[in-house]
């Protein structure tokens, strides 16, 4: 690192005392204080100092030690081979440096290239396990790196674990080194049962994982979904290594370990950046959380030709995935009204850039989570974008909180239309009682009844809606049907001349003719998505049905609980509502009525399809209308369920994933010639 920075020593001895700090209550206390993104970049300043200014380097500086020394109810081991920390490299350029460095180290020719293999960087807890003649003896945290915690109890409640090797020789001794972690699938489920009993959630499922075989009773850990994944053989005694790492990990496989399923061999610089393409696009759908790729130099001998630095191998790096947690401030918290009214606070934030985008606004949900973040204006925050998942507010930074805090303070009132609040018993959500009274839910609700899933009323956006219903040509969805009686109005608004005038009731016109799970859809139901619209529309035969439906009857829908029953009974007992749909029906719009429900019409019933990648002639909803349309049911993600794979062009990780799995897969052809052989097309 040759960054130029402007640090006194005394600054530099601040920000080693901040890092400790951070590294304290990350490593000790599993309750971090800040995201790693601020860690990391504090940490990334230290070391541009430290390279500037060797003579300043400090023992306790964080640089030239692992982790925290131990400071738990658990006995103090002293690890037979130290374990280690990693490099890290935060860019393809970095990565390229460290290969560079390493043929110069080894004196490679320009024809070679390095092999490495490549690992997912699991974000976990470090775990050293002892066996003696293939019996688990000790299991061990990383602690300083020198020793650590024996937590032999709580790991040996790990059903990855194994307590004896899968074979009948093994050797003498055996330390295995990998990572524990907590799915997230665990971690949701753990949070959402410690958040029902109003107990604190952890803040990501790293800190789940450590704090939880941390745990003084083993039975509490019992409880736990925890995960180890084996990665590396820290010693062995009575047994002859293979020369690779990757043949290593293998025979660990063999005798009873887990070993992460998307480790590959890459040859060089080049193959490590390819293989991080591949693996970043696959993050999000991943079943646990990683932080990066660790590329390890797979031949034994070179590594041991290679050694160590202060705290890391000199042969393995740490490629870090983009931040999906960053640390921003809370400038102030609006009060959007909903389509169904409810009252959803939303943070204004000093932009970040996190998970790969700039978010300048998160959910803060509702008043619950307000008190249970315990969040204040200009408070400083944790804010979490992870694929396409809208960002969240996670934490406070409690350390960083200014002078000037304000409390938030929740309406009294609607904020758009004034109307009373209320708040259902059991339910977390305020909602304005207004109902299309409210100008905030009749946009809403307008924006989704013509919106692509809906009517599919084209040229009829948002700004227009919020056009029509401020100057009230639209009062209810009806009216947008009668809008052609309006036309010297529309002519009169910005921005609207004859052509996109005519072109407008012409979409108007052609929405009416619509089908009846996409009419379902549009009413805006609460809490009945595009599915539930059609297991509805698939169940009952006509719209009479649907709306004279009692309770237990919506029940024996497939994908209605008794909740959604609830609502749509709900929905069609306001007389609002049924004048709305008779409304509609008046002014002519109509779907086909669909013949009785058997596998004649629906060859497709009970197949599940996924269809990914880019589509020529159809686009990707239309194909999933049509094959919905015979039955099948289309989900979003391969899974051993998935009866085939629709894929297009570029198709990416589902195909990848499909074929791992053996689900058959069809092209855009395949696709269409099955459509069309059931007249779909
Ligand atoms: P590290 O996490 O960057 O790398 C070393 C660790 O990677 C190993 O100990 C092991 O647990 C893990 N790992 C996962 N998969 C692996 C694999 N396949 N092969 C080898 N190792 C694998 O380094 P570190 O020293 O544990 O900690 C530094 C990291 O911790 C930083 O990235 C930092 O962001 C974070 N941290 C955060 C805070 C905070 O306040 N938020 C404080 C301290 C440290």
């Amino acid at each position: 690192m040759t960054q130029e920075t402007s640090l006194t020593h005394q600054q530099m001895l601040d920000l080693i005392q901040q890092l400790n700090d951070y590294s304290y209550a990350y490593h000790v206390k599993d309750s971090p204080i800040v995201p790693d993104a601020v860690y990391d970049r504090d940490y990334q300043l230290l070391q541009a100092v430290e390279s500037q200014y060797p003579e300043w380097i400090q023992v306790d500086s964080p640089t030239q030690r692992v982790g925290e020394k131990p400071d738990s109810g658990f006995a103090n081991v002293a690890h037979t081979v130290p374990m280690l920390s990693l490099d890290n490299a935060f860019d393809n350029a970095s990565l390229a440096d460290f290969d560079q460095r390493l043929r110069k180290l080894l004196n490679m020719s320009v024809e070679k290239d390095i092999t490495y293999c490549c690992e997912p960087k699991l974000d976990g807890l470090a775990i050293s396990l002892r066996y003696e003649k293939g019996r688990l003896i000790r299991g061990v945290t990383r602690g300083d790196g020198l020793s650590g915690e024996d937590i032999t109890s709580n790991i040996k409640t790990l059903y990855s674990v194994p307590l004896t090797l899968r074979t009948t020789t093994p050797p003498a001794v055996l330390e295995v080194r990998g990572e524990i972690y907590m799915p997230k699938e665990g971690f949701e489920k753990l949070n959402g049962l410690a958040e029902a009993k109003g107990e604190k959630a952890f803040v990501n499922p790293r800190n789940a994982a450590a704090g939880s075989l941390r745990q003084l009773d083993p039975k509490i850990t019992a409880t736990r979904p925890l995960v180890m994944c084996a990665y590396s053989i820290g010693y062995v005694e009575g047994w002859e290594q293979p020369d690779s790492h990757y043949d290593g990990l293998m025979q660990l496989s063999e005798w009873g370990f887990r070993t992460n399923d998307l480790m590959a061999r890459a040859q060089g610089a080049k193959g490590c950046i390819n293989y991080y393409d591949m693996l970043n696009e696959q993050r999000a759908e991943l079943s646990y959380d990683i932080d990066g790729i660790v590329y390890k130099v797979d031949d034994i001998a070179l590594q041991q030709k290679l050694g160590f630095i202060a705290r890391a191998p000199r042969w393995a790096i740490a490629r870090k995935f983009p931040a999906q947690e960053e640390m921003t401030r809370i400038l102030g918290v609006d009060f959007q009204v909903g389509r169904t009214g409810a009252i959803t606070p939303v943070a204004r934030l000093e932009p970040v850039f996190v998970g790969g985008v700039t978010v300048s606004n998160a959910t803060l949900h509702n008043k619950d989570e307000i008190a249970r973040l315990g969040v204040m204006v200009n408070d400083y925050v944790v804010v979490h974008r992870a694929g396409d998942v809208i960002p969240k507010v996670v934490q406070v930074v409690m350390e960083k909180r200014p002078d000037n805090a304000i409390e938030v303070a929740f309406p009294e009132a609607c904020p758009v239309c004034g109307s009373d609040l209320e708040q259902v018993e059991g339910e977390a959500v305020i909602r304005c009682t207004g109902g299309l009274v409210c100008g905030a839910q009749l946009k809403e609700s307008l924006k989704h009844f013509v919106s692509r899933k809906a009517l599919d009323i084209d040229g009829l956006g948002d700004k227009l809606i919020e056009q029509l219903v401020d100057q009230e040509l639209v009062k209810t969805p009806v009216d947008i049907f009668t809008l052609f009686l309006k036309k010297d109005r529309l002519l009169s608004m910005e921005r609207m001349g004859q052509k996109s005038v005519d072109k407008l009731l012409a979409s108007i016109e052609q929405a009416k003719s619509t089908q009846f799970n996409r009419f379902i859809y549009a009413l805006g139901i609460r809490e009945v998505g595009e599915a539930t619209a059609r297991a509805l529309t698939g169940y009952f035969n006509d719209l009479d049905s649907v709306m004279a439906a009692d309770q237990e009857t919506l029940v024996e829908v497939d994908d209605v609980g008794p909740i959604v029953a609830q609502h749509v009974k709900r929905f069609f007992d306001q007389t609002i509502n049924r004048d709305t749909v008779q409304g509609l029906l008046d002014a002519g719009v109509m779907w086909e009525t669909k013949q009785a429900v058997s596998s004649d019409n629906l060859p497709l019933l009970g197949k599940t399809y996924v269809v990914t990648g880019s589509l020529s002639q159809l686009s990707r909803d239309q194909i999933k209308d049509k094959l919905q349309a015979l039955g099948a049911k289309v989900s979003g993600s391969v899974s051993t369920k998935t009866d085939c794979l629709v894929a297009g062009e570029k198709a990416g990780s589902k195909l990848t994933k499909a074929q791992a799995l053996d689900v058959p897969v069809i092209d855009e052809a395949g696709v269409i010639a099955l459509l069309a052989e059931w007249g779909a097309i």
